[in-house]
C-alpha cells in the first residue's frame, strides 16, 4: 500500500479488478479527449485540449525573426516552447516561477516539434509555442505536445505530420495506456510519455520513469503507438472542424452578395464585401493548413 503524492491512499489490483480506478474498462483505453483549434484570437495558431481532467492551452506565434540575432540559425527555424503550469492546476499550489521540471518539459517538447515542422524552410526565425496547463492530472506534457502540434497546424506552419502523444506504462501490475494521477502514484508505476509522427511511426518523444522489463516495455510501447494513432484522428477532426466551418461561412457570404446584388444600398451592403474578404483570408490560411499531410 502506498500513499499518493497528495496523501491519498492508492490501492487497486488490476489483475482482479474489472475496471480501472477512474472507471475505464480497458487497460488500453484512453481518457476522454476533446480538442478545439483557433481558440486564442491574439495568437497565430492555437488549441485547447481537455484530456480526462487535464486542461491545456497552446498558442503559437511566428515564424518571425529570431531575436537577439545571435540566437538565429541560418539553416532553420528554432522552435521555442514554454511549458507552464498554473498555480491552481494541482492540489498543492504550484510555485508560479518556472522550476526544473518546467524547463525539462519545455526542452523535450521543443525537440519533438522540431521533428514535425519543416524548420529548414524558415532560416533565422523563431517559432514560439506557449503551453499553459490550467488543470493537471498526469500526462500533462503529452497533452501539451498534442495541443501544440494542432496549434502549429492552425498557424498554417508547414509540417511533415502532426505529433500525436500519450502516456503509456505500468500500474498495479498491469500494462496500461494513459496513466492518470492515481495510477502514476501506484507502488509499481512506470510512466512512459510517448510522442510519434503517426504517418511514419517516427518516435519524437520517449521518456521513462520507473523500472520495467523489456517485454513489458515493448507491450507498453505498442499500446502507446495505437493510442497515439487514435489521438491523431481526434487532432485531424478538430482541425477539419474549424476549416469546414470557415468554408461554410465563406460560401454563405458569397451567396448573400450574389442574392442581394451590388445595387442594394445601406450599411448591410457595405458590410458584405468586408465579410467576403475576411472569409477569403480564412481560405488562404486553410491552404496553408492543407500542407499538413493527412
Ligand atoms: P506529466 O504531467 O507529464 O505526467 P509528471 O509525471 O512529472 O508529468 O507529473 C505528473 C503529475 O504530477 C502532473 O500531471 C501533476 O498532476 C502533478 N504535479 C506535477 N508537478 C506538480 C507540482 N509542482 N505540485 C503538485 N503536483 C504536481
Amino acid at each position: 500500500m502506498k500513499m499518493g503524492k497528495h496523501g491519498s491512499e492508492v490501492v487497486a489490483d488490476y489483475s482482479k479488478d474489472k475496471k480501472r480506478m477512474d472507471g475505464r474498462k480497458g487497460m488500453d483505453e484512453l481518457r476522454p479527449i476533446k480538442i478545439k483549434v483557433g481558440v486564442i484570437p491574439n495568437a497565430d495558431g492555437s488549441a485547447y485540449l481537455e484530456w480526462g481532467q487535464n486542461k491545456v492551452y497552446a498558442a503559437v506565434y511566428g515564424p518571425r525573426e529570431a531575436l537577439p540575432k545571435h540566437s538565429q540559425n541560418p539553416y532553420k527555424s528554432v522552435i521555442k516552447v514554454s511549458y507552464r503550469m498554473a498555480t491552481f492546476s494541482v492540489p498543492e499550489r504550484k510555485q508560479p516561477r518556472p522550476n526544473r521540471r518546467d524547463s525539462e518539459i519545455s526542452k523535450v517538447l521543443g525537440e519533438a516539434l522540431q521533428k514535425a515542422v519543416f524548420v529548414e524552410n524558415f532560416p533565422n526565425t523563431e517559432i514560439s509555442v506557449f503551453v499553459e496547463v490550467v488543470d493537471a492530472n498526469a500526462g500533462s506534457r503529452v497533452a501539451c505536445l498534442t495541443a501544440a502540434s494542432c496549434a502549429l497546424a492552425d498557424a498554417g506552419i508547414p509540417m511533415r505530420d502532426l505529433v500525436a502523444a500519450t502516456g503509456t506504462g505500468k500500474a498495479f501490475n498491469e500494462i496500461v495506456l494513459d496513466l492518470n494521477k492515481d495510477e502514476e502514484d501506484a507502488p509499481d508505476a512506470v510512466d512512459i510519455p510517448l510522442g510519434i509522427l503517426p504517418q511514419t511511426g517516427e518516435i519524437v518523444l520517449l521518456q521513462m520513469d520507473g523500472v520495467i522489463t523489456k517485454e513489458e516495455f515493448n507491450k507498453a510501447l505498442q499500446m502507446g503507438i495505437k493510442g497515439c494513432k487514435d489521438i491523431y484522428k481526434i487532432q485531424k477532426s478538430a482541425l477539419k472542424a474549424k476549416y469546414e466551418l470557415e468554408e461554410l461561412k465563406l460560401d454563405s457570404a458569397k451567396k448573400a452578395i450574389k442574392e442581394e446584388g451590388p445595387s442594394q444600398a445601406g450599411e448591410e451592403k457595405a458590410a458584405k464585401p468586408e465579410k467576403a474578404e475576411k472569409a477569403e483570408k480564412t481560405t488562404k490560411k486553410e491552404d496553408k493548413a492543407k500542407k499538413v499531410k493527412k
